[in-house]
């Protein structure tokens, strides 16, 4: 797998998911040796299910473990550190990640009890947790969501999870961007594993979950992230930590040149959509008629940005979206769908980013 690859899959069997993107990628021959330990990263940021968009589903670290495992990686182990107010250990057992322990024999390491070191990250000291600077392949397993003070989360603020408690509270005195930056010069982001299966439409712990049914793999921690600009319908200078990973050499932003590789197609009424009355609220501009769950979800981000600038308003003509649309007309619709419409946005899906811009210029 190259660094500018993104690899895309649509679904509802995530396990079946994970495991087909990590065989894309080649992660056993990228890691090499059996021997080597391979450690999970989650976001278990709160304790809470991954249903309310916070959190990793526990269907995405068995898929991830049955890959392994099947070619002979034996040397595994599950860490995390929750954030300052919440236990690793709770949020450990409400995520299912108990279970998962169990059948696969994968220890759960909490980093909140670790020892940490000091290491040099371009010009700033960071302390680190020792067991996950000694592991020798690390798999980020983020969630796609938005988050209150950095805009959005994604790879590279899952890795303030290896850093120890006393060194999460400094980064926030440190207005999290420059921290952010500089621990990923030395985080291991081998390979990165996203849930965008339901994350959050602006907390990191959770409570309005966008359905994508989406599983997404990189090695470019910076790249995931600006696709998650993309995604959600920001820039990326609305993120500043992203630009200055880059600046430091952590990856690159160039999204327009990554190679985008489809492992299928979404499907409509593969997941329902569950809403919460925030989400609702958003969705009743729209008018689906058979939606595939990562455009609908799409469209909710950007409904959602429309309303952070206070363009939405009463009046507005409903949104067509969905396969139910495929040679019907509509005033305005989004998707290659409703190409019937009389002003509509192609792509399949297409990118948050994209339809608030079209959006911006055709309907409000
Ligand atoms: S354009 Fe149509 S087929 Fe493509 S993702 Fe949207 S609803 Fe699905």
């Amino acid at each position: 797998m190259n660094k500018n690859d993104i690899i895309i899959i649509h679904g509802t069997n995530y396990k079946e998911m994970a495991i087909q993107v990590l065989e894309q990628a080649d992660v056993a021959g990228a890691i090499g040796d059996t021997e080597k330990s391979v450690a999970l990263k989650p976001n278990l940021v709160v304790a809470a299910h991954p249903s309310g968009g916070a959190t990793t589903h526990s269907e995405l670290l068995a898929g991830v473990i049955e890959y392994l495992q099947s070619h002979g990686f034996f040397n595994l182990s599950i860490m995390e550190g929750s954030w300052v107010g919440d236990v690793t250990t709770s949020a450990f057992s409400a995520a299912g990640y108990g279970e998962i322990s169990r059948k696969y024999h994968v220890p759960l390491i909490d980093l909140q009890k670790d020892s940490y070191t000091p290491h040099e990250a371009k010009g700033m000291k960071i302390n680190l947790c020792d067991k996950a600077a000694a592991v020798d392949y690390m798999i980020n397993m983020p969630v796609l969501k938005g988050h209150c003070q950095t805009t959005v989360t994604c790879a590279l603020k899952n890795n303030k999870g290896i850093i120890p408690n006393v060194e999460k509270r400094k980064f926030h005195t440190m207005g999290l961007h420059k921290p952010i930056a500089h621990l990923n010069v030395i985080a291991p982001n081998d390979f990165i594993l996203v849930d965008n299966i339901c994350g959050d439409l602006d907390f990191e712990e959770g409570g309005n979950p966008v359905t994508m049914n989406r599983v997404l793999g990189f090695r470019d921690p910076v790249l995931c992230d600006s696709y998650v600009c993309d995604c959600m319908g920001y820039s990326v200078d609305d993120v500043p930590y992203i630009r200055l990973a880059e600046q430091l050499g952590v990856g690159s932003t160039d999204t327009a040149h990554a190679n985008f590789i489809y492992l299928n197609e979404d499907q409509a009424g593969r997941g329902r959509f569950k809403m919460t009355r925030r989400v609702q609220n958003l969705a009743k501009y729209a008018d689906p008629k058979d939606a595939c769950s990562a455009c609908y979800g799409s469209l909710i981000y950007a409904l959602d940005r429309l309303n952070d600038s206070g363009s939405l308003k009463k009046g507005l003509p409903p949104i067509c979206i969905g396969q139910g649309y495929k040679g019907q007309t509509g005033e305005i619709g989004v998707g290659q769908c409703t190409c019937g419409c009389s002003k509509f946005l192609k792509g399949c899906p297409p990118k948050a980013v994209d339809i608030a811009a079209f959006l911006k210029e055709n309907w409000i």
